[in-house]
């Protein structure tokens, strides 16, 4: 786990005559260093060590985890195209075709670009996910080279070590995990802790050391007691104290939990030859110490989909201590701590067999092509593989046992879709843990779910969508949908957007008018309602978005409509055709304002309302005096045709006749009384007089009349 800036290539050959002594085979890996030492000679690590050290040490992780010779070959030169200007050819002619492409391979995505640029860094992510599904071991080799640059990252500043631990946890350490690649991907994490949050990673360490001593004594006194039952019963073992790794340990206290209450802090692992074995183990140590109840976990019979299998229990200890424990055979533990690497074949074609196993064996490969066949672009495909495959995983069990893996945040109808897009499509409900639970309930580990299906259910719903969390579940669910007869999509399209009117209390009629339906069609790019319906109805378009756009019109009008009015320098007469003008601008929709109902004659200014036109007001009227933005110049046109309508008030101080008084004023005028209701005051009389006038000539003589008439006291216009 620490970087050797002193190995050799004789400590390299050493290692893999461990599991590997073909003269052929090693003679080429040694061939490849030396081609390597040659090209990178005079070149430096940021360190100050030679360079070919790096290379040296990524093939010695490599070793560690029995790579074949074309990957420690392919390790050996990974840096030359990049740094030494090797061309591929060259790779090829030296080391034939699998080599090269595997350096290559390594190439594409090692071009990293930090400068944090979104778009570059989606592109490489990219790289590496198609990398996976190619040939794994350009993969493997990169965690392995992302492994030993973080153990010599000390050298970087501070901001490219913390940039570096944030991309390695986002991308590398989730991969190594579907792998199964546990080892790498625990010194992963350890080490980004270690540079982006050096005082938390530094603060758990002190803390365990502390308690070293302590949790010694009591797992070394476990293992003896233990070790004594398992050898009293005649079955071969070997048990080690297992140290938590930081990483998890700062999981937990990061959810929340203290540092004492992580009681899985004591923690042995036991080792046996069988499977048997395991369950016999087990069985012996219940037999002597209680086990916590729901902490049993046989990941025997329904492994992990990164193919991890052992028994997992925690037990009521001596001196009441928890004790987390681990059971597995041998074998398990190879693949528990090296996953798709414990899967090298050194008789067939090495790519062929891993890359067969990674696709038979880990479910997570088969959602990256799902993801791939629906033809995305890189962003989409990079964000759907982040979504879906390496978030936080949950994983969940049909009731045969078969275990599903799914990000957390899953419903049921993402496992259904994840099983088959039939059990999907026709899916009615659910049952978890033998509970029906609703469709939007949130899977959680370990939860055994059966689908109930009806084969004359018409499909999925659309509201479906707003549920899954899956872009697996969403694709399906879009992709029946794009499937079933235009039909019915114009039925449920007309429903939808009837819907979406009715909650908005809009009629249809009042929606669909000519007008409004030329400016959808123009958008849309269509020209039939039928076709409308059928975009609302494939998803395509939401009601929402089709109501917008008529709802957005109007806004847009309107501001085009300001901006005309404030731009306009024009002083050519025209002519104009309501009674009201804008300069420059015809055909405009004009309120009169109920608050001070103008008649020709008055002063007037426009007001620029929110989806209702223009409305008009006098200038003195209170309800724009303190506006200044959205006014505009508008005046009366020289001759208008229509009657305007206007309150006055006159205040007298007798009642008598008053009325007839005032409606007698009317006679040989253009006046028109529509209304006339008195207010009784204390000593005083107001009377609202509501009339229609042509202009305000005509309107200020009736008022003078009025003022004329014994016992009044004072007549206005209203402004309310
Ligand atoms: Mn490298």
């Amino acid at each position: 786990m620490k970087d050797k800036p002193n190995l050799t290539i004789e400590d390299l050959i050493e290692k893999i005559k461990k599991y590997n002594d073909d003269s052929n085979e090693l003679e080429i890996i040694n061939k490849a260093y030396e081609f390597a030492l040659e090209k990178h000679k005079n070149q430096k690590r940021l360190t100050g060590v030679d360079y070919i050290k790096h290379p040296l040490n990524v093939a010695y992780i490599l070793s560690n985890i029995n790579a074949d010779y074309q990957t420690i070959s392919a390790a050996l030169l990974h840096d030359t195209i990049d740094i030494a200007n090797v061309s591929k050819s060259e790779l090829e002619r030296e080391f034939g075709n699998e080599i090269a492409s595997l350096v290559n391979g390594v190439s594409k995505i090692n071009r990293l670009n930090y400068s944090g640029d979104n778009e570059a860094t989606i592109t490489n992510h990219r790289k590496i996910l198609v990398g996976l599904t190619e040939d794994v071991r350009v993969i493997i080799i990169k965690l392995a080279d992302r492994v030993h640059n973080m153990r010599t990252m000390g050298v970087l500043s501070e901001s490219k070590q913390k940039e570096n631990a944030k991309e390695t946890l986002e991308i590398f350490t989730p991969i190594a995990h579907r792998l199964g690649m546990n080892q790498i991907k625990t010194e992963l994490e350890e080490l980004s802790l270690r540079y982006s949050k050096p005082d938390v990673y530094y603060s758990i360490v002190e803390r365990l050391n502390k308690s070293k001593i302590e949790r010694n004594k009591y797992v070394d006194d476990m293992m003896n007691e233990v070790s004594k039952i398992l050898n009293e019963h005649g079955i071969k073992h070997e048990i080690k104290g297992r140290a938590k790794s930081i990483y998890s340990i700062y999981k937990k206290l990061d959810t929340g939990r203290r540092f004492s209450d992580i009681y899985d802090l004591l923690a042995l692992r036991v080792f046996v030859d069988t499977e048997a074995d395991c369950y016999q183990v087990m069985g012996l140590i219940h037999s002597k110490y209680r086990p916590v109840p729901k902490r049993l976990k046989d990941y025997i019979a329904m492994p992990k989909s990164n193919m991890y299998q052992s028994l997992h229990t925690t037990v009521f200890g001596a001196d009441g201590n928890f004790f987390e424990i681990q059971i597995r055979t041998y074998e398990m533990d190879q693949i528990a701590e090296h996953g798709i690497a414990s899967h090298w074949s050194y008789k067939e074609k090495g790519k062929s067999v891993m890359q067969d196993t990674m696709e038979e064996k880990l479910q997570f490969f088969r959602t990256i092509m799902e993801i791939k066949e629906n033809d995305p672009n890189d962003e989409e495909f990079v964000n759907a593989v982040k979504e879906d495959v390496l978030n936080d995983i949950i994983y969940v069990y049909t009731p045969k046992g078969d275990v599903i893996e799914l990000p957390l945040g899953s419903t049921p109808i993402d496992f259904a879709y994840r099983v088959h897009s039939k059990i999907g499509d026709t899916m009615v409900g659910a049952i978890v843990n033998e509970k029906i639970v609703p469709l939007d309930y949130k899977l959680k580990n370990n939860d055994v779910i059966k689908i109930n299906t009806n084969k004359n259910q018409a499909g999925p719903s659309l509201s479906w969508l707003d549920i899954v969390y899956t872009s697996g579940a969403k694709n399906k669910i879009k992709s029946f949908f794009n499937k079933i007869d235009k039909e019915e999509y114009l039925k449920k399209g007309e429903e939808l957007l009837n819907k979406e009117l009715h909650k908005k209390k809009l009629s249809i009629q009042s929606f669909l008018t000519n007008d409004n339906l030329e400016k959808i069609y123009k958008e849309l790019k269509i020209d039939n309602t039928k076709d409308l319906y059928i975009n609302i109805g494939n998803n395509k378009y939401s009601a929402n978005q089709i109501i917008n756009i008529i709802t957005n019109e109007n806004r847009t009008k309107e501001q085009i409509l300001y901006d005309k009015v404030l731009n306009n320098n024009s002083k050519e007469v025209k002519e104009y055709k309501g009674d009201i003008v804008v300069e420059g601008i015809d055909d405009i929709k004009v309120n009169i304002a109920s608050c001070c109902k103008p008649v020709p004659g008055d002063d007037i200014v426009g007001y620029i309302s929110s989806g209702h036109g223009i409305n008009i007001h006098r200038v003195i009227c209170p309800n724009v005096l303190d506006i200044k933005e959205r006014l505009i110049d508008v005046k009366w046109n020289n001759e208008t045709t229509k009657k305007y309508s206007t309150n006055i008030l006159v205040t007298t101080s007798d009642n008598k006749e008053m009325l007839f008084n005032i409606i007698s004023k009317t006679a040989n005028s253009n006046i028109v009384v529509q209304n006339i209701n008195t207010i009784n005051s204390d000593n005083e009389y107001i009377i609202d007089v509501n009339v229609s006038v042509y202009n305000s000539d005509d309107l200020n003589k009736f008022m003078i009349d009025i003022k004329n008439i014994p016992n009044v006291k004072n007549v206005k216009r209203i402004v309310k």
